[in-house]
């Protein structure tokens, strides 16, 4: 087993996490068997109680798991399945030691950060690699180095090193300003960020510098000479206009044969091709939709990464590009204005009562005007809340998340789940079943009776409005397994009103696009023809 250790230098949000799966493709790709594991330095266990607005949208895993997102784009740049071991807190690795503790397995010894937790640590990731039969395991550190809490990590992996001779390969992903007036790149922070690196025993191996523009040789020679890096081992990585770019980007760099060479594994050179056809397509689409995504999080629009890049990998397989048109469910929802002209919407997941009337007002206008919608996990329930308010009638009918009281409880807990009071790992999470009926537009649509999906919600369709639902025309066209909870409804004499209580958005790659995103697309430009010729 090999080990790639990315850690970031000078400032983050550089795209370290981009970096890291575009390098786990380019692997994947030379025929090695990769997985990545992700470090997280925070205090909390994992991801799932957090508030998109500080860490962008949390992502879920097959087996349960509430992380990170950069774990979701792993996942699509691999095309492979993670487990929650491939996130590491701080959380996670304190508990595990604290319980060993308590067991007695450190019986007799003072319990410290070395050498206990830091054993824990290179067992976790050693484990994964383990468990996942990798050839490669790259390992990427957040945040940036000098942070207190990525010290324990940090010094791990620095024995790592010693203890696997040869086989551990360090990257530094740093940041290279421009001073504008000067019209210089500045390289001190990056050799300052170097030196810290060092100072705890680190010597990166290879430097990835972000910059605005491509860095010409002198500034990689002057990198090179003062932080002791190969001048082949220092890549200057300009802003690229989306991320898919980046894998062909670094493919085509002295980078991927640098590092193989030095960790002695072999170098089987692939041009990517399969990738490049995807890309060529989100490049260059041969047609254009706009759909509104009407949501509380819109301002950091990394709270719907999956979703975008859901749209894009739809735009990568058919060449139909997708422009997404952010609407404010809390403060642009008054009036129907801010979706004037779009060709479709997308009504996405979320928790809290914040903004869900005017996700309703959305469903509404695009259910009267027949716009392609879709709704996903909240956007689905608030589907069925509309649906009831406006055309059963049910008056103040809500979902119990909002209003406890409210007569027509048509989203509701189910019986079982009453009197769950802890918030974290309480939800219904991770790959369910998917049954979906015969003879449904959703069985036209996925030609399978079985599916396999991600969930992340506590709330379900009621089942005492259900009959009430299909009679007036509100079908659930799948179910689970058990055939207790909705999990697609669609809506006949509408071209394209459908909603999943899963996260179509968390099992879509670039091969295999999400279907409903893939559905609502394709209406959307049906759509848009139709009202271009009225
Ligand atoms: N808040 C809803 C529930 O818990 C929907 C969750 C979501 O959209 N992820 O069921």
């Amino acid at each position: 087993m090999h080990f790639i250790v990315i850690t970031g230098g000078v400032i983050s949000g550089i795209g370290k996490g981009t970096i890291t799966s575009s390098l786990g493709y380019i692997l994947k790709e030379r025929d090695f068997k990769v997985t990545i594991v992700k470090i997280d330095p925070y205090l909390n266990y994992d991801a799932g109680t957090m508030n998109p607005y500080q860490h962008g949208e949390v992502f879920v895993l097959g087996d349960g798991g509430e992380v990170d997102l950069d774990l979701g784009n792993y996942e699509r740049f691999l095309d492979r399945d993670l487990a929650s071991e491939n996130n590491i807190t701080t959380g996670k690795i304190y508990k595990k030691v604290i319980e060993r503790e308590r067991k007695g397995d450190y019986l007799g010894s003072t319990v410290q950060i070395i050498p206990h937790i830091t054993d824990e640590i290179k067992r976790h990731i050693r484990r994964v690699g383990e468990n996942s039969n990798a050839d490669i395991v790259l390992v990427e550190v957040g945040g940036v180095v000098g942070d207190i809490e990525s010290m324990p990590f940090l010094e791990a992996l620095r024995q790592l090193k010693l203890e696997e001779d040869g086989k551990v390969f360090f990257i530094h992903v740093t940041y290279v300003p421009m001073l504008h007036s000067l019209g210089e790149p500045k390289t001190k922070p990056t050799q300052h960020s170097v030196r810290e690196l060092r100072s705890i025993g680190i010597q990166p191996d290879a430097i990835v510098a972000r910059s605005e523009i491509s860095l010409d040789d002198e500034v990689k020679r002057k990198i090179a000479l003062f932080t002791q890096v190969d001048e082949k081992a220092v890549i200057g990585v300009p802003d690229v206009s989306d991320i898919f770019t980046m894998p062909i980007y670094l493919n085509d760099s002295t980078l991927p044969s640098y590092i193989l060479e030095k960790v002695s594994l072999p170098n089987r050179n692939n041009s990517l091709n399969k990738w490049k056809a995807i890309v060529n397509n989100i490049v260059n689409p041969k047609e254009n939709v706009e759909i509104a995504v009407v949501g509380k999080y819109v301002d950091l629009k990394d709270s719907y990464i999956s979703h975008e890049h859901a749209f894009m990998h739809v735009t990568g397989k058919t060449g139909i590009g997708v422009k997404i048109r952010w609407v404010n469910s809390e403060t642009e929802m008054d009036n129907y204005e801010k979706l004037r002209g779009v060709n479709g919407i997308l009504i996405p997941g979320g928790f809290g009562a914040r903004g869900i009337e005017g996700k309703i007002k959305a469903i509404k206008y695009a259910r009267e005007n027949k716009i392609p919608v879709l709704g996903i996990c909240l956007g689905f329930q608030l589907e069925v809340v509309e649906f009831a308010r406006n055309v059963l009638h049910l008056e103040g009918a809500n979902s119990t998340e909002f209003n406890p009281d409210t007569k027509f409880p048509v989203i509701d807990l189910l019986p079982e789940q009453m009197g769950i009071k802890e918030m974290g790992g309480t939800m219904r999470l991770g790959d369910k079943k998917v049954i979906i009926k015969k003879g449904t537009k959703t069985f036209n649509l996925y030609q399978k009776e079985e599916i396999l999906e991600r969930h992340r919600h506590r709330y379900e369709v009621n089942p005492k409005f259900i009959k009430d639902f299909e009679d007036s025309g509100l079908k659930f066209s799948a179910t689970d397994e058990e055939g207790i909870r909705m999990e697609i409804l669609e809506l006949d004499k509408h071209p394209f009103f459908m909603g999943s209580q899963f996260h179509a958005e968390f099992r879509s790659r670039p091969e295999r696009p999400s279907v409903l995103h893939g559905a609502l697309v394709e209406a959307s430009l049906q759509y848009k023809k139709i009202s271009e010729k009225n």
